[in-house]
């Protein structure tokens, strides 16, 4: 009892330790490829970052390069400017140097003034004033191009939304498109506008000579910078520049859209994502990663199942033995104790009668060959356990042997109420066996037909040949073994439980010393059962040498008409 209780605390245990296994293997492939997936996107998003401050910095720089020129304007003095302006109509020499200095760059063609106060515009009589590159004085202008009208325009209105009792700064420089840049000058003291001055862009000279070197410079380098970035005038949806011309701009393939601070309103910066180094080595860190993870969940739980069901079967076995260890005792006891009983009247000379004498005798005899028998499957057993069974191989011409053992036993298997049936058998070629085993082997089939059998007493041996093997069967229509219990019963100890089996005495050992046996043999045992209607065993050994043309043609015909009839005859009931 005790073994059993014991037994069925180390399975509960065992089922807790598994399930806390699985769980313990789930959450760490989890968290692990969790952490993985995480780690990946932190590296993708820092790699977008990235460049999100690449495109920002280009930006940056540009809006810089266009507001050099006027480096140190803050510092001037507005008041200044606008007395200058209203005694000469012109500006103090250190504010015409910062114009000149603006002039010489090549990005502004040209650069006019409007007074605050006119609009030359709009009212013809009023003046506005063009600065003369050679004098560095403003003169009035005859020509006046629609863009500086424009850019006064936008200044003017723009100004109109600025209130100035909050401004701190003593300009606003006001773009219009890519087209000019307007300075509005602003008096902070008496908060009032003195002009504006509007510098013409020369397009030309920005696109080829500041933004594409400095695009080229930035992001020419597509494996290095990892994208594509394209210059769009989106007014006229036409691409102006690229910082690689092998990539053809498309709409759906923009990833981030950049605009210029407050200057070059139409155009925009498209940049188009390629997967950066870092990004791909994280991908193929991540892929590698996984693949181990992967590699090594499957081995643990390959292990903890492998484990869990060789302990399992352990168990099993474990419960078997104590089982068969019960069973075995009281088997060998009753034989001897009927065997003392019988031996000690006889002894006592109680029994004298010559009848009684004859029929305790015989008592005495089969207890003795019932001790024997069970005494010699322990025994083989025990030597299969140890790979100690002496094989003592010849060859052997199987359809002579089934003759002779049918002849040897179909009395014995008659009268315990049997028909044994032996099918015509076709010339078979030989075989490696030892015929000690062969016998016990269809002494095992043989008997367990017979146990496990109700009201359809028979038993038939056939034997079928094919090219390179020889097989017998033994079939039966007794009770049948379940599906399930079909991969079991080779096994030690090993019974079906049912109340038939129950009904029945044996430990489990016949069928695993038959396997083993045919084993050693070089043979194989397979089995085809149905509940209900009966069992056919079959053994199959290799041929020793390869057979005639006509044994093979015999042999095959005779096959195939047993197996018909073995199909009609076998569950015939
Ligand atoms: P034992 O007969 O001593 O129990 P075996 O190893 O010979 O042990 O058989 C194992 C089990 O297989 C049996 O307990 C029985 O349930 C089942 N079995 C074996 N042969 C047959 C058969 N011919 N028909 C039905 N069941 C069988």
């Amino acid at each position: 009892m005790k073994i059993y209780q014991k037994v069925k605390q180390s399975n509960t245990l065992r089922w807790f330790f598994l399930g806390c296994g699985i769980l313990a293997v789930v959450a760490l492939t989890g968290m692990n490829v969790y952490s993985l997936y995480a780690l990946r996107e932190s590296t993708i998003e820092a790699a977008k970052e990235n460049r999100k401050i690449q495109l920002e910095e280009y930006t940056n720089k540009i809006v810089y390069r266009f507001r050099e020129p006027f480096r140190g304007m803050r510092d001037l003095e507005m008041r200044d400017l606008e007395e200058s302006w209203n005694n000469s109509q012109n500006f103090p020499h250190h504010f015409r140097k910062v114009l000149l200095n603006t002039i010489s760059d090549s990005l502004f063609s040209d650069i006019y003034f409007s007074h605050e106060e006119h609009n030359g515009c709009h009212k013809p009589e009023h003046p506005l004033y063009h600065f003369d590159k050679q004098s560095a004085y403003f003169r009035v202008a005859n020509d006046i191009p629609k863009e500086v009208c424009d850019g006064i325009g936008i200044s003017k209105s723009r100004m109109n939304t600025v209130s100035l009792d909050e401004y701190r700064w003593n300009n606003k420089v006001v773009f219009d498109a890519h087209r000019s840049m307007t300075l509005a000058l602003i008096n902070l003291e008496q908060k009032t506008i003195i002009g504006h001055v509007t510098l013409l862009i020369d397009r030309n000279y920005l696109i080829n000579n500041i933004l594409e070197p400095e695009l080229l410079t930035k992001f020419g380098k597509t494996e290095e910078s990892g994208m594509v970035v394209w210059l769009r005038d989106w007014m006229q949806d036409e691409v102006l520049i690229s910082s690689n011309p092998a990539y053809q701009f498309s709409r759906d393939k923009i990833d981030m859209r950049q605009r210029f601070p407050d200057l070059l309103d139409n155009w925009v910066l498209n940049a188009s994502f390629l997967e950066s180094p870092v990004v791909a080595a994280t991908q193929a860190s991540l892929n590698r990663n996984l693949v181990v993870l992967g590699f090594a969940v499957f081995v643990l739980f390959g292990a903890l199942v492998f484990m869990f069901i060789n302990a399992q079967r352990e168990r099993e076995f474990a419960l078997r033995q104590a089982g068969f260890l019960a069973n075995v005792t009281h088997e060998l006891k009753t034989p001897l104790a009927v065997m003392q009983a019988a031996g000690e009247n006889i002894s006592d000379g109680r029994v004298t009668d010559g009848e009684r004498l004859k029929s305790y005798g015989s008592h005495i005899y089969d207890e003795a060959i019932r001790l024997r028998k069970m005494i010699d499957k322990l025994l083989d057993v025990a030597k299969v356990d140890s790979g100690q069974t002496m094989v003592n191989q010849a060859p052997v011409n199987l359809d002579k042997y089934l003759s002779g053992y049918y002849e040897g036993h179909k009395e014995y298997v008659n009268n315990r109420g049997f028909t044994l049936k032996l099918d015509q058998l076709p010339a078979s070629p030989l075989i490696m066996a030892d015929t000690n085993h062969l016998e016990t082997i269809l002494n095992n089939l043989i008997e367990n037909s017979i146990k496990y059998s109700h009201d359809e007493k028979y038993i038939k041996m056939s034997l079928f040949v094919d090219n390179s093997d020889v097989s017998f069967t033994i079939s039966d229509r007794g009770i049948g073994i379940p599906k399930k219990a079909q991969k079991l019963i080779f096994n030690k100890f090993y019974r079906v439980e049912n109340a038939d089996t129950a009904k029945t005495k044996g430990h489990g050992l016949g069928l695993a010393i038959v396997k083993n046996l045919v084993e050693i043999n070089g043979g194989k045992i397979s089995l085809n059962s149905e509940p209900g209607k009966g069992t056919t065993f079959k053994v199959t050994f290799p041929a020793l040498l390869k057979q005639t043309t006509a044994m093979k043609e015999t042999a095959l015909k005779t096959s195939r008409l047993k197996s018909q009839q073995l199909e009609e005859e076998s569950y015939a009931g």
